[in-house]
């Protein structure tokens, strides 16, 4: 932005040594001629913005005198800069408007207002995610103040009509400024643009219409939730204001690990160690079965299975949160290596050995996992 580059004492035509008084005065004159009511040339408005940058550095102390030891560099990013994005005088330098020229944009009256929405983190057991769960929860929020209803007043006595603005909500003063004659509207500082006043503030809430109260629910948790998964209950947030609707509450799942499956969307990993001697040979397992009533699985594992193979069991795996039946129970066999030997099965592999040569590596026909197949199919 060239504007900004342009040095704020020669902007506003003053010495670098110049009093506050005289930088006011200078900025006075250039706004008035410079402002893009009065002043239909094009080049107007990026110069009002100019000026104003400049007197809003200059007119500080503190910035003024970062500014005149570290150029522009040592006020960028200070408070009005944003302001310069896009141009509206009366949001990017409301301050020295007001200071100037007095008054503020009027605040609309206030209608209802929906209440906020809730989070709530709810903690399961892996069973409970896949499963479902009734969970009982509790928590704060607002309510409608149940003595006043929301009214703010004591019992038996009413808001009164704001005596400073006689029930409009603003204050309207006629100023005049170096603009000329104007209206000024501005929001009534004392009844805050409601019109109206409490005269006997409710004790129970002070007057502000809302409690704080302890809230408790059952939430109905449906099978197949995962870690991040949000149930909605629709107006169990906070109260609104002045009659406006309850926001939600969002109950937000996390869920804890299981100590034997690993869970990948509705489909379940379980790693099966296997000694070199049940891999070589064959044999039968048993597998543990995600279940509310426990049980377990019988598989048969072939004669000359390899580390990393894996046996999927069909509609093993978790309940699908939307849609019916259940994905996939993944077994991958991990032949376990003995760390340590007797003398005797050190005996009997080095008499394996002698009739074994070097392994030539598994044929896996460029076989991908399970899980590299359900990967390729999402990103697919
Ligand atoms: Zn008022
Ligand atoms: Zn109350």
């Amino acid at each position: 932005m060239p504007a900004q580059q342009r040095d704020y004492y020669e902007i506003l035509g003053v010495p670098r040594d110049a009093s506050q008084a005289e930088i006011k005065k200078a900025y006075r004159r250039l706004a008035m001629q410079y402002h893009p009511d009065r002043n239909p040339s094009p080049d107007a408005e990026e110069r009002f913005k100019e000026i104003n940058r400049a007197y809003e550095v200059l007119s500080d102390p503190e910035k003024r005198a970062a500014y005149d030891r570290f150029g522009h560099a040592g006020v960028d990013g200070t408070a009005g800069a944003a302001g310069f994005e896009g141009f509206n005088p009366f949001e990017g330098f409301g301050d020295i408007f007001e200071a100037f020229f007095g008054g503020t944009r009027a605040r609309r009256r206030q209608g209802p207002v929906r209440g906020a929405d809730l989070r709530y983190t709810l903690e399961l057991t892996f069973e409970e995610a896949a499963f479902g769960a009734e969970k009982e929860i509790e928590f704060q929020r607002h309510e409608v103040c149940s003595e006043c209803r929301g009214r703010g007043t004591a019992p038996g006595t009413d808001l009164a009509v704001c005596p400073d603005c006689r029930g409009a909500g603003e204050i309207r003063r006629a100023a005049t400024s170096i603009f000329g004659q104007f209206v000024n509207v501005s929001t009534c500082g004392r009844c805050g643009g409601e019109g109206r006043i409490i005269v006997t503030p409710c004790s129970r809430c002070r007057g502000t219409g809302r409690e704080r109260v302890t809230r408790r629910l059952v939430v109905r948790i449906p099978p197949g939730v995962d870690t991040g998964s949000q149930i909605r209950l629709s107006g169990e947030g906070e109260a609104g204001l002045r009659g406006g609707p309850r926001g939600n509450l969002y109950v937000v799942v996390s869920v804890a690990p299981h100590p034997h499956f690993t869970r990948v969307e509705d489909h379940l990993l379980y790693e099966l160690p296997l000694n070199i001697a049940q891999a070589a040979l064959g044999t039968t397992v048993r597998i543990p079965k995600l279940d509310p009533a426990g049980g377990e699985i019988e598989l048969e594992i072939p004669p000359g299975t390899q580390h990393g193979d894996e046996f999927v069991i069909r509609g093993e795996g978790v309940p699908r949160l939307r849609g019916p039946g259940r994905g996939d129970l993944v077994v991958r066999v991990a032949v376990v290596v003995p760390e340590r030997l007797t003398d005797e099965q050190r005996h009997l592999l080095e008499r394996l050995a002698e009739t074994m040569g070097t392994p030539a590596l598994p044929r896996r026909n460029g076989k991908k996992s399970f899980f590299e197949r359900l990967r390729d199919a999402v990103a697919g």
